[in-house]
């Protein structure tokens, strides 16, 4: 897992972006560490950053709390990462394994001001409430992703969530339709668009910024905290969204 507090697991700093394996001989991706902000509470809000080209992949995870899959997912993709160089020719890959570290330690949804921070981004169709903040960007965690958006303009984006009323899915804003049906060819999610929510990131990225956006619904299991069961099953469509290069 990520270590929220002590600093980013397994990710010196380092400035060569690949280097030697002395074990086996092969090359190794080496990703640059940031944290890109604080919770309220003031844990750090971590980023790994994979290659330099212009196709930028932003993937994030765990922006509601307790929707926690996406963690464990992004930790085997790092790691799946390092192996292969050969994914990041091009390209730029930045994984944001917990956007809401407050909520991942304590299992909730919001962030510990009981604010929605998929509510919380300054889209059109942004809902003034006191659950999606008292003001576009009013939360640090927000103001995080935000800034990530704007510093590295992602090609695509995917963020990934669990449903609790919604059907498990593969949901998309803005021109994301061929993106949508090329990772629902690597699982049996379905695509549903499920329309967007009021200051979502989907709802911004997509419709404000007409970026790419998935919101990935994955199912509950008892395998939630298990990555290898889950890389197994949802890793090819992860690996696919990375490699996407159709048109929308
Ligand atoms: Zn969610």
């Amino acid at each position: 897992m990520f270590a929220l507090a002590s600093g980013i697991a397994g990710c010196p700093p380092r400035d060569q972006l690949i280097e030697a394996d002395l074990q086996s001989g092969r090359e190794r991706a080496v990703p640059q560490c940031r944290v890109i902000g604080h919770s309220v509470e003031g844990r750090p809000i971590e980023c790994e950053i994979f290659g330099e080209g212009p196709d930028v992949i932003l993937i994030m995870a765990s922006i509601h709390g307790d929707e926690p899959v996406g963690t464990p997912l992004l930790d085997q993709l790092s790691a799946h990462l390092r192996h292969r160089p050969d994914l990041l020719v091009g390209r730029r890959i930045i994984l944001v394994p917990v956007a809401n570290p407050d909520g991942y330690a304590k299992y909730l949804r919001h962030n510990v001001r009981d604010v929605d921070l998929n509510r919380n981004f300054p889209a059109g169709n942004y809902l003034d409430s006191g659950r999606h903040g008292e003001s576009p960007l009013s939360e640090p965690e927000s103001q995080a992703i935000y800034r990530v958006l704007h510093e590295h303009l992602p090609k695509r984006i995917v963020s990934i969530h669990q449903p609790r009323k919604l059907p498990p899915c593969i949901d998309y804003d803005g021109p994301a339709d061929g993106l949508a049906r090329e990772m629902a060819s690597h699982t049996d999610l379905p695509v549903i668009k499920l329309g967007s929510r009021p200051g979502s990131l989907g709802a911004y990225a997509g419709d404000t910024m007409n970026t790419p956006i998935i919101t990935l619904e994955i199912p509950r299991s008892r395998e939630d905290r298990d990555s290898f069961t889950l890389w197994r099953r949802y890793g090819r469509m992860i690996i696919a969204a990375i490699e996407y290069a159709g048109g929308n």
